[in-house]
């Protein structure tokens, strides 16, 4: 499977860089995991926005789901000028304003995601993992036919389960909002630190830091993550493609 990093701020985007958006591609299926802020612009460098049928929410916080209204909107336009005849599939944690604007709107459909579930989407497998954070969100791991796997943390605290969930990934795509010292249990999140851990015990091979904060200096991420015994490790750019 192909994927593009989309965009990976946290909080909110900068210009021409999303916050978190990531597109899976293979045999001509397009799917999307996150949607926020900059999203549905940015991603038709790479995808026309009306071939995208699958878009998976790890959650609703307005970096991770921010521009899915943009996404809905764009399909019942497309539909009305007969641009796709397909729906557009949203799954993501059940309830919630953005399920009840999605299940109302014309041409989209809602499926819940949730722990033990699993989705295939033509060549891709989907199996979803309960996080630890703010508010109900899932890490995501897609198998394709060739048995290639991703694994995208989405935003979370480090927990052993994780690690379990995450073990073996052909690519790691994971939170990395803190620096080291910063108490991630605290804060519903990762710090450098703790995705370095996470990478190394999940014995990934090649492993992309997202969910980036906008102070300080990124370089300092990886170096704490790499207090670890990883493999290949860097900081996700808007647009890095990795080919696994
Ligand atoms: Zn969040």
């Amino acid at each position: 499977m192909k994927v593009t990093i989309v965009g990976m701020w946290n909080s909110f985007p900068k210009y021409s860089e999303p916050t978190s958006g990531c597109l899976m591609q293979k045999n001509g299926v397009n799917l999307l995991i996150d949607a926020g802020s900059g999203v549905a612009g940015q991603v038709q460098k790479y995808v026309d926005i009306h071939t995208i049928d699958h878009i998976f929410l790890t959650h609703y916080h307005h970096d991770h789901a921010g521009d899915i209204q943009a996404f809905v909107l764009a399909r019942k336009l497309a539909r009305e000028h007969k641009k796709t005849d397909r729906n557009l599939k949203v799954y993501g944690p059940e309830g919630g304003l953005p399920v009840r604007e999605i299940r109302r709107a014309r041409y989209s459909t809602f499926q819940p995601i949730r722990a033990q579930k699993t989705y295939t989407v033509g060549p891709f497998k989907l199996e979803f993992h309960r996080n630890e954070h703010s508010t109900e969100t899932y890490a995501i791991r897609v198998t394709d036919d060739t048995g290639a796997v991703l694994v995208y943390t989405s935003d979370t605290c480090y927990r052993g389960s994780l690690v379990r969930f995450a073990f073996g990934a052909d690519l790691l795509i994971t939170d990395c909002r803190l620096y080291e010292g910063y108490d991630g249990k605290v804060e519903g999140h990762m710090n450098a630190e703790e995705a370095g851990r996470l990478a190394s015990k999940a014995d990934a091979t090649e492993t992309i830091l997202t969910n980036l904060p906008h102070h300080g200096a990124l370089e300092v991420l990886l170096d704490s993550a790499k207090q670890h015994r990883v493999k290949k490790i860097r900081l996700a750019e808007a647009g890095m493609q990795v080919e696994i």
